[in-house]
């Protein structure tokens, strides 16, 4: 198994609250994809097997006009042999998809969606600063459906102030009134440099409470439980089947490979590796003149980092952390965290005899449970 990832670092306008990497520069993506067809060329080796995933994320995909996207797919085409490709996922924001749009993806062998939706309330839409409003988000997952895409994702957020637990309720059950395959949830965080975290630190936004918080997390997994979805990851819920396989690749550390500004690639044992989040750099780097190649750089995992991340990654999947995938010597160094963690029912055996965090303690996995058994 190995991914293919491509960050398209462009969107329209910023929402109030992300830290991912992306620039308002629709000037650049021509150059954009000139580059990133050079670094494809250059790097391809990098993966020992074709992929079986794609995965093209930002940023802002949907933005790329259907010649833009094209040419898009055309680079991944003429570098990588795509026919192991089982899942190739595009995320899109609604108010970017058009019937056009939609056919040029499905023509390109995008079978996969994740639409960015984050609430079905209009004025927390506006207050995040997302440029389509419930409708739009409707309109255009049922856009997809009649395009033919047949396992779509959305995307909501909860735990912010402002958010009651009836607007989130009407939410999730908007979100599920449509059926989506996948449903993605993130909790709202302050994420450093984001417009959120300026306004915090202005006195001007203050966090809800934390038990508010596990109060939706836990009304999400309850409603989404009760139509049929299953919880394999922390943030992540599945219709059986349709679990996110490009995902999953990164928490079980399968290798990937990743292109353009901010992304990252892992070789599948200790080598991880990243493009700087700095387009003109980026962009400077595979300029043909250029003698530099790549803006960015590595670490080569030591034991313990392996180690740790085996036992965080493993832990955030309702599939769970098999013991004996970690270094006997380390284990032994961790096992009295682990004892005390079973015994104290933070970890479960799974009838396959791996060890997972329970549902209904995912929400404080990430402080409470994991940090302990790190070493
Ligand atoms: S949430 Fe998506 S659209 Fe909004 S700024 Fe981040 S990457 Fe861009």
């Amino acid at each position: 198994m190995a991914g293919l990832y491509v960050h398209i670092p462009f969107c329209t306008s910023f929402c109030i609250y992300c830290d991912f990497y992306s620039e308002v520069a629709p000037e650049r993506v021509d150059a954009y994809l000139e580059a990133l067809s050079r670094e494809a060329a250059s790097r391809k080796s990098e993966l020992s097997v074709p992929p079986t995933t794609l995965y093209v994320g930002g940023g802002t995909p949907s933005l790329l006009s259907e010649r833009q996207f094209s040419r898009l797919s055309e680079i991944l085409r003429k570098n990588f042999d795509l026919q192991a490709v089982e899942e190739f996922t595009v995320e899109a924001n609604p108010d970017d998809i058009t019937p056009e749009k939609l056919a040029l993806w499905r023509s390109c062998g995008v079978n996969r969606l994740s639409i960015g939706v984050q609430s079905f309330c209009d004025a927390h839409l506006k207050w995040m600063r997302r440029r389509h409003d419930s409708a739009a988000a409707a309109r255009a997952f049922r856009m997809a459906r009649e395009a033919g895409f047949r396992n779509i994702s959305l995307d909501l957020i909860f735990g912010y102030a402002g958010l009651s637990m009836r607007e989130w309720e009407a939410s999730v059950e908007k979100a599920l009134s449509l059926g989506p395959e996948h449903i993605s949830c993130y909790q709202m965080m302050l994420e450093e440099g984001t417009p959120l975290t300026l306004l915090a630190e202005a006195g001007k936004y203050i966090e809800p409470p934390q038990e508010e918080c596990a109060a939706q997390y836990s009304l999400l997994q309850q409603r989404l439980s009760e139509a049929g979805y299953v919880q394999y990851e922390i943030s992540n819920f599945a219709l059986p089947g349709f679990e996110s396989r490009h995902n999953s690749a990164y928490w079980r550390r399968e290798p990937y490979l990743g292109l353009g500004p901010a992304a990252h690639s892992f070789d599948g044992a200790r080598h991880r590796s990243w493009n700087d989040p700095d387009l003109e750099a980026w962009l400077a780097a595979w300029n043909p003149a250029s003698e530099s190649r790549r803006a960015g750089s590595f670490e080569i995992l030591s034991d313990k980092d392996v180690f740790n991340e085996t036992v965080m990654l493993s832990l955030r999947t309702a599939r769970g952390l098999d013991l004996a995938e970690l270094d006997p010597t380390l284990l032994a160094e961790a096992r009295p965290a682990f004892d005390a963690a079973i015994a104290s029912g933070n970890l479960v055996r799974t009838p396959s005899g791996r060890l997972r965090i329970p549902s209904d303690r995912f929400f404080i996995s990430d402080f409470a449970i994991t940090e302990e058994i790190l070493i």
